[in-house]
């Protein structure tokens, strides 16, 4: 086969390289995705597409589950919906025991669609309608109350249909890693959450059955999560004392991080980012070692999201053009933009090709194909040169991309998941005009 050509280059010594020949750098392709090819996909799917891996969602379910299993007897996972509320990806995760974690009415309903019990429904987020409160209390929902405005509505709406809603607070404190979250629930220091306890106890017309908190996401450290824990425990021990009630669970919220990097991060997340086993441990062990009382202790629920799916999604893309700027650097242009990889606004995303490049890499910037100046994947990252309409796969994009997404500029394009015997499945389709204009309409002296 013909050598691709290069371009010759001088290579810039810099302080810290072993030798002249710099560090043995060098990117190695992704040409498979499971036992898949990537080419054989875009072939099949077009490009841009986004490829679910079914295998490692359930691998990366199943190490979690047994990281929190092994230390504790009562675990309970609820899938955080908006990381990934493709109806696929939800089945997979409730198809190995997990429960639907909502935030809206939209994903409630889907929940209910995806065949998830009402009971097996957690309702969080600020923004639930009368309507929201009513359908879960109907469906004996476990409804975390976020301020007392919702309080009071529920209470209400409990009045109304005349049944009494199980419910849980969501406690904010402060776990030492700032900026604080305290936009969402009851604060724990300044004495609310205990004040939201004690109207709720009360009142006979809510039954308070747990705690719930989430502390932040892209939590680095774990240690934040044994605070936050004992500061639940405490609350749900008060609660035993002076109500003489056990709580039936506690609920530590998502927030673990995934591998992928920040943008600024000294080194890369899958070196840094502590393990299932790191914030199982302690959680669980806050949780064994509070004054709870040990023959009642509560059912320890966790709304994990972009830490089980980031790994499990990739996206495939093909170079569009390369350039070079004003300074000299190599830009390559590729057809996968910032309107379908909303996380490369704070991660630097991985890149690779999809075939054995040679190993020089030069400083590129990545940019997507929208006429926006602020479509860029990458600033600057090491990679070797692609040719027009060579592949590539970014990697570890699985978690929040398949719900921000935009429709803007270009079309949404097809999702495939490959399944355990690397058969492939179409679980979204490519939008298309149709599906854009769907819901528009033009007044009637517009027409002709
Ligand atoms: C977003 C969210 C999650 C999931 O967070 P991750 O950082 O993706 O783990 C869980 N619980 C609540 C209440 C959320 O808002």
């Amino acid at each position: 086969m013909k050598r691709q050509f290069e371009r010759p280059y001088i290579k810039k010594l810099k302080a810290g390289m072993p030798s002249k020949f710099g560090m043995p750098v060098h990117t190695d392709p992704i040409t498979h995705i499971d036992d898949v090819s990537v080419t054989g996909l875009i072939e099949d799917f077009g490009s841009p597409l986004f490829v679910i891996s079914e295998s490692t969602i359930r691998n990366t379910y199943n190490e979690a589950y047994d990281a929190f299993k092994s230390r504790y007897p009562k675990v309970q996972f609820a899938w955080s919906y908006k990381t990934n509320y493709l109806d696929a990806v939800c089945k997979v995760f409730h198809s190995e025991g997990s429960w639907a974690e909502v935030v809206s009415g939209f994903e409630y309903d889907k929940a209910i669609r995806n065949g998830v019990k009402g009971s097996q429904i957690v309702f969080n987020g600020p923004d639930k309608s009368d309507e929201d409160l009513e359908k879960a209390t109907r469906n004996n929902s476990l409804i975390h109350i976020d301020h007392f405005d919702e309080l009071y509505s529920l209470i209400s709406v409990a009045e109304k249909i005349d049944k009494v809603p199980k419910v849980a607070i969501r406690v904010n404190m402060d776990t030492g890693v700032y900026p604080m979250w305290d936009r969402f629930g009851f604060n724990y220091e300044n004495g609310d959450a205990w004040d939201a306890i004690n109207r709720i106890m009360m009142s006979d017309k809510l039954e308070l059955i747990g705690l719930h908190t989430h502390i932040g996401t892209y939590m680095l450290a774990a240690n934040a999560y044994g605070i936050a824990t004992a500061k639940l425990a405490d609350l749900a021990f008060r609660i035993e004392r002076k109500y003489d009630i056990s709580l039936k669970y506690i609920d530590l919220g998502g927030g673990f991080a995934s591998k992928n990097t920040l943008k600024g991060a000294y080194l890369p997340g899958k070196d840094t980012v502590p393990s299932f086993d790191d914030y199982a441990e302690a959680i669980t062990g806050a949780l064994i070692n509070s004054e709870i009382n040990p023959s009642r202790l509560p059912m320890l629920i966790l709304e994990t999201g972009r830490a089980l799916i980031d790994d499990a999604g990739y996206l495939l893309g093909t170079v569009l053009a390369n350039k070079r700027l004003s300074d000299g650097r190599r830009s390559t242009v590729v057809d996968t933009g910032v309107n379908l990889l909303f996380t490369s606004f704070w991660y630097d995303h991985e890149f690779y090709p999809a075939k054995q490049t040679s190993d020089h890499l030069e400083e590129t910037s990545i940019y997507g194909p929208l006429c926006m100046n602020i479509d860029i994947l990458r600033e600057a990252i090491a990679f070797p040169l692609l040719k027009k309409g060579d592949n590539f796969v970014i990697k570890r994009i699985g978690a929040y991309n398949m719900t921000q997404w935009m429709q803007f500029i270009t079309m949404r394009p097809r999702v495939v998941m490959i399944d355990l015997n690397n058969e492939v499945h179409k679980i979204r389709e490519l939008e298309t005009l149709d599906t854009i204009v769907l819901n528009e309409s033009v007044p009637k002296h517009l027409q002709k």
